[in-house]
């Protein structure tokens, strides 16, 4: 299977990348990945992408994007990548379901990962009450008591989110003072279900086959407490999807791909869009704009590549 742009990950960066690249008539492939739609996909409600005056769900803004571009000729794969050399052109992907895919230019576009507490019980109890994703989970805790750790968007957008099914909702957050937008910050401290537990961390998740409390540690007095609650929600960031490039692509201290500011890495012919590159803003509308600009590089790029293939051909037989 050769494709002259193969798109990894499937978020609104490979997305507009794909529907660029399709337009351009490169014929992409993405390949979807663990996440089809990246983390918008689960995401309740997108207020802030530029076109939809009431919000539109992440999921169903994801699955708009996904036919956008299947109309012009994208193609899609539900597999994930397990491993890409790149000492050859074309690239090779190989992935988990066994397939060899050969490619002229790759845009990848991977995306970042819920970053973990890291704290006894976090692990163990995963699906069992602890969650990183309110709408995918929100409906099993009707009626229930939950924790969201964090005090930025994720956190307050998903809490508030949440507010619609459980009874009490106890925001966890390190500081006293949140990172969230005002818009969302007025409307939780507005919001009688939510309380917020401040300065503090959770340092355990306790439960036998289910979350049943969080241990709490006030930094500023060091008191430690226990708090009887049905589910976990951590919302304390993000850590980039590179583990596939390390030793490949150049990553900043973070694990970010590093780029020129084109969207192109450190190897030409491969492009990086989105979350995996973008430790800054992360926003789904300037994934997106990275998608376009990163399909844009790589059409430039094969147009060049063609160019300079005609003029060695041309050389070569006069
Ligand atoms: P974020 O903005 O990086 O916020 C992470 C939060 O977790 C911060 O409040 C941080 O505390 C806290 N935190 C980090 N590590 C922690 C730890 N080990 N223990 C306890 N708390 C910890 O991440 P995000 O909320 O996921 O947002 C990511 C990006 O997506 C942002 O650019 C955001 O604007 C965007 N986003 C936007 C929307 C929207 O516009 N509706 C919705 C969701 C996400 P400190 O504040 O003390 O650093």
């Amino acid at each position: 299977m050769h494709h002259k742009v193969v798109i990894i990950g499937s978020g609104p960066a490979g997305l507009t990348a794909a529907l660029y690249a399709a337009r351009a008539n490169l014929e992409p492939l993405v390949i979807r990945g663990m996440q089809p739609g990246g983390l918008i996909a689960t995401t309740s409600e997108v207020e802030n992408y530029p076109g939809f005056p009431e919000g539109i769900g992440g999921f169903e803004l994801a699955e708009a994007m996904e036919k956008q571009a299947a109309r012009f000729g994208a193609q899609y794969l539900e597999t994930m990548v397990t491993k890409v050399e790149v000492d050859q052109r074309p690239f090779v992907i190989h992935t988990d379901s066994g397939q060899t895919i050969t490619a002229d230019t790759i845009i990848v576009s991977t995306g970042a990962s819920p970053r973990k507490l890291g704290v006894p019980g976090e692990e163990e109890l995963a699906n069992r009450g602890v969650s990183y994703c309110a709408t995918c989970d929100g409906f099993f805790f009707r009626g229930k008591k939950v924790v969201v750790v964090g005090g930025g968007n994720s956190a307050l957008d998903e809490g508030l989110f949440l507010t619609r099914y459980v009874d009490e909702l106890f925001i966890v957050h390190r500081r006293d003072s949140l990172r969230a937008d005002p818009v969302l910050q007025e409307r939780a401290f507005s919001n009688p279900k939510v309380r917020f537990i401040w300065n503090s961390v959770v340092v355990a998740i306790n439960g036998k086959d289910k979350v049943e409390s969080v241990t709490l540690r006030n930094l500023q007095t060091g008191e430690i407490s226990e708090l009887a609650v049905d589910g976990v929600f951590p919302y304390i960031g993000h850590v980039p999807n590179t583990e596939l490039f390390r030793g490949i692509l150049e990553l900043d201290e973070g694990g970010y791909i590093v780029t020129d500011g084109r969207t192109r890495t450190n190897i030409p012919g491969i492009f990086a869009a989105g979350d995996v590159a973008d430790h800054i803003y992360r926003q789904a509308i300037t994934a997106a704009g990275d998608g376009c600009r990163a399909a844009m590089e790589a059409t430039w790029y094969l147009a060049e590549q063609e160019h300079a293939r005609a003029k060695a051909t041309a050389t070569a037989t006069a």
